[in-house]
């Protein structure tokens, strides 16, 4: 960490900068400049709360210049990390992976018509929320482990993977045989107890991206997951809401760069949520590729106009065969396959 004092700041009030710091345990190595004196801390200071020092007298600003985030930051794991499936999939190699299905799994009809599309057409993964976090409880809610039941043999029918959220700990035990990969969605990044028991369960998990998360934040959750000895863990970026009202989130394009930068996790694109509009699904997709992304997770549906929830975002099946041609083109473009 590094405080730099105000000009004007007296012998004091360095000293008691100085006091802080020894006694939050930070070795402290000062720097007195011309005008400014400036504070080096070195030790454990991923765990010290900074805040406090900024409000001392005498403090112009500090800031932080270890990661907070041990385990998820790249320097744990410079290589990156690949999530290995069974099929040989891995998620974080070379090869994009595609997952596509459903917000909701609805009946075996749509999720068997689906799960052969997605696999025609490349896509290693069925998605498809059994447990579905509603904004209204009036809302459809899911069919819950039935409807998951119906998605595992679509997939296994057509030799693809399961990912599907879980919201809540009750049901990771009876999710755990039903799924590939645990979805965390993004009303549930900071349900801390959640994630922490995620963190030790023997299956790979997909944190997306709070609503109005920082990729701190992010980072900081999937955390709980890694220090519970879960190091199979992706991140999603799934748009977060900002000022803007033509979409029906904003598609941070630019935390793929920053979260490959920062980190050693995979990264997951979900232009349908980013976007909340079929028509700006492909684009956002195509760009996630260009700019980094391990996967993208879309909606498609057999009947998208009539999908009992999230319409408007999904994907007709026709669209999604032309997307993932479009997506060939570009992986090839930055030296990966899909
Ligand atoms: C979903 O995947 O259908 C979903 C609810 O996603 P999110 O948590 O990103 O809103
Ligand atoms: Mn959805």
């Amino acid at each position: 960490m590094i405080v730099a004092m105000q000009e004007k700041a007296t012998e004091e009030q360095i000293d008691a900068v100085i006091d802080a710091m020894t006694e939050a345990g930070v070795g402290v190595h000062r720097t007195t400049g011309a005008t400014q004196t400036i504070l080096a801390g070195v030790g454990p200071t991923a765990t010290v709360d900074l805040s406090k020092f900024e409000l001392l007298p005498g403090v112009e600003h500090v800031h932080r210049i270890s990661s907070p985030y041990k385990l998820a930051g790249r320097g744990f794991r410079p290589e990156g990390t690949v999530i290995e499936f069974r099929n040989g999939v891995k998620l974080g190699g070379e090869q994009i992976l595609a997952m596509a299905g459903p917000c909701s799994i609805e009946n075996k009809a749509q999720i068997f018509e689906t799960a052969a599309r997605v696999k025609a057409a490349g896509g290693t993964f069925l998605r498809g929320g059994a447990f579905k976090p509603r904004s209204s409880p009036y809302a459809f809610q899911g069919l819950g482990i039935p409807g998951l039941e119906l998605m595992r043999e679509a997939a296994d029918a057509h030799g693809l993977l399961v990912v599907s959220e879980v919201m809540e700990i009750a049901q990771i035990e009876p999710m755990l045989q039903l799924v590939d990969l645990f979805q965390v969605g993004a009303r549930n990044m900071q349900n801390f107890n959640l994630l922490r028991e995620l963190g030790q369960v023997d299956k790979p998990v997909l944190l997306k991206r709070g609503i109005a998360a920082t990729i701190e934040e992010l980072l900081l959750s999937s955390e709980y997951i890694l220090s519970g000895g879960n190091y199979n863990v992706a991140l999603c970026e799934r748009g977060i809401r900002t000022y803007e009202t033509a979409t029906r989130n904003t598609m941070d394009i630019s935390a793929i760069p920053v979260v490959k930068k920062l980190s050693h996790l995979p990264i997951v694109a979900d232009p349908s949520h980013g976007t909340g509009r079929r028509d700006m699904v492909a684009p956002m997709a195509k760009a996630s590729v260009a700019a980094g992304a391990d996967a993208i997770i879309v909606e498609v549906h057999p009947n998208a106009d009539k999908a009992a929830s999230d319409a408007a975002q999904t994907l007709y099946l026709d669209q999604f065969d032309k997307l993932m041609a479009e997506l060939r083109v570009i992986a090839a473009a930055v030296g990966r396959t899909l």
